[in-house]
C-alpha cells in the first residue's frame, strides 16, 4: 500500500490498522483501509501533498493518493470521556495504547503492510478464530465511557455471526439505559447499518435478548419473533425492513402503524425520504392483506403502479409468501392489457365537448379512466360517449359520477 509506503521512506512505523485487519484476516475485502502511525499531523502534513485535516486534535488526517482517500490517524491513548460518547483529550502514544483504545479485541488489530505480520496486543486473532466479540479491557468501564459500542457490538456480532463474550454481555445488560444518552442520529445509523444484511435477524434477536430494543425505539422492549424481518428479501431496502420489524412487534395489536412510525422517524432520525418509505410500504401491505379481495380491477392496476407497491408486497410475502405469489400473478395478468396506459381522454379533450373546468371536471376525467382500466372501453370514442352520458346524468343530478 503506498500511502503506509510513504511514510515508512519517511522513517516512521506506518500499519493497516482496526477494521481493515479483521476483514482482510476474515478473507473479505476491506471497504476502506485505515492506517495508524507515530507520525504526528503535522508530520503527516508534510509527507503527503493532498491532506485533509479532518481531525486534527484527534490524530486523523485523510490522505488522497492515487483516487483513493485513506484515513491516516497517530497512535494515541484516548483521555476521559465525560460526553459517553467523545473523549475530553487525547494523548500521542504507541501501537500497544492505539489497539488499547479500540472497542473489541476483534477491532484492535494491526498488520504491517509488507510482510502481513499481525501485531496484537489484545487478543483479536483468537477471538476472530473462535468468532468472539469481547470488549478490550474492562468492559463495564469501555461501555460506559462511549456508550454507542453496546450497539456497535451487536452490529459485529450479527454481521459475523459471533457470539458477544459474557462478561460484555453482562456489561451491555447493565448499561441499557444509558443508551438514552447517546444521540439518536447515531443510533439510528447503527440501526440502518445493522438492519443492512441478513444478519438483521441476528441483530434484532440480540438487541432484544440485551434490553436495547424499548430504548432504541422509544417504546416498549418485546420479546418476539422476527417471522417478517426473517422472511425478507436480503435486498430489501431500509425502510421496508423497517416495515417487517415494526409489523413484527405490532401487528395485530389494533395500533395506528403510521403513528407508530412517526414515532420511529424521531427514535432513528430517519430521513424524510426513509420514513415516506416506511408509511407507503406499510399502507400498501395493509390495503393488500385487507381490501385486495374486493378492489376492482381499476383499483388494483392504480395500486399496482404506485410508488411503495412492490415493497408493501415484500412485506406480505415476508409473512404470507401464498398470498402474495398470488397476487402477484393476478398483476402479471392485469399488465397484459395495460397496468397505466395512456389515457384515452385528456383534460383538453374534455374541454373540446363543451364542458368547463369545474368541480366535476377532475372526477369526469377519473372516471372515464377507471372505465378504460375496467376494459368498459376501448376507443376514444366510447370514451366520448361515457362523457356525455356521465355529464348529462350529473346534471340531472342523478350524481351518475362515482367516487
Ligand atoms: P466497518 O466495516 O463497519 O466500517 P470498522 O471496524 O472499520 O467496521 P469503523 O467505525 O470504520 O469500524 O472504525 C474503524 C476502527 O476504529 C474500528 O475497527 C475500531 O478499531 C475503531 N473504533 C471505531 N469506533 C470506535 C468506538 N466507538 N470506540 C472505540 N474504537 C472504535
Ligand atoms: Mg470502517
Amino acid at each position: 500500500m503506498k500511502v503506509a509506503g510513504e511514510l515508512v521512506k519517511a522513517g516512521h512505523i506506518a500499519y493497516f490498522a482496526g477494521g481493515c485487519v479483521r476483514d482482510r484476516l476474515m478473507g473479505n475485502e476491506p471497504v476502506d483501509y485505515d492506517i495508524a502511525t507515530d507520525a504526528r499531523p503535522e508530520e503527516v502534513g508534510t509527507i503527503f501533498r493532498k491532506v485533509q485535516r479532518v481531525g486534527e486534535s484527534f490524530g486523523v488526517m485523510l490522505v488522497r493518493l492515487m483516487g483513493h482517500t485513506i484515513e491516516v490517524a497517530t497512535f494515541r491513548s484516548d483521555g476521559v470521556y465525560s460526553d459517553g460518547r467523545h473523549p475530553d483529550e487525547v494523548t500521542f502514544s504507541d501501537a500497544e495504547h492505539d489497539a488499547l483504545r479500540r472497542d473489541f479485541t476483534i477491532n484492535g488489530l494491526f498488520e504491517e503492510p509488507r510482510t502481513g505480520e499481525i501485531i496484537d496486543h489484545v487478543g483479536g486473532q483468537a477471538d476472530l478464530e473462535t468468532g468472539i466479540i469481547r470488549a478490550i479491557g474492562d468492559p463495564q468501564a469501555r461501555l460506559r465511557e462511549d456508550r454507542l459500542r453496546m450497539l456497535r457490538a451487536v452490529r459485529f456480532a450479527a454481521r459475523f455471526g459471533f457470539a458477544i463474550d459474557e462478561q460484555t454481555i453482562d456489561a451491555i445488560r447493565k448499561n441499557a439505559g444509558q443508551l438514552e444518552g447517546v444521540s439518536r442520529e447515531r443510533i439510528g445509523q447503527e440501526i440502518r447499518k445493522m438492519l443492512s444484511d441478513a444478519g438483521r435477524v441476528i441483530a434484532v434477536k440480540t438487541l432484544q435478548d440485551l434490553g436495547l430494543d424499548g430504548i432504541i425505539l422509544m417504546e416498549d422492549g418485546r420479546d418476539e419473533e422476527s417471522l417478517r424481518i426473517a422472511g425478507l428479501v436480503d435486498g430489501a431496502i431500509f425502510s421496508t425492513v423497517l416495515g417487517a420489524w415494526l409489523l413484527d412487534r405490532h401487528a395485530g395489536r389494533g395500533e395506528d402503524h403510521a403513528e407508530i412510525a412517526e414515532r420511529w422517524g424521531r427514535a432513528l432520525m430517519l430521513s424524510n425520504e426513509v420514513l415516506w418509505g416506511l408509511k407507503g410500504c406499510l399502507e400498501v401491505y395493509g390495503t393488500l392483506k385487507e381490501g385486495w379481495r374486493t378492489l376492482g380491477i381499476a383499483g388494483r392496476k392504480h395500486l399496482a403502479v404506485s410508488k411503495w407497491f412492490g415493497a408493501g408486497l415484500e412485506l406480505l410475502e415476508a409473512e404470507d409468501a401464498g398470498q402474495s405469489t398470488t397476487i402477484r400473478h393476478q398483476v402479471a395478468e392485469l399488465a397484459a392489457d395495460g397496468l397505466a396506459p395512456e389515457p384515452f381522454l385528456d383534460g383538453y379533450d374534455l374541454l373540446k365537448t363543451g364542458i368547463s373546468p369545474g368541480p366535476s371536471f377532475g372526477k369526469l376525467l377519473e372516471a372515464v379512466y377507471d372505465a378504460q382500466l375496467e376494459g368498459a372501453i376501448q376507443t376514444k370514442e366510447e370514451a366520448l360517449a361515457l362523457v356525455a352520458r356521465l355529464w348529462s346524468g350529473l346534471n340531472n343530478d342523478e350524481g351518475m359520477v362515482p367516487d
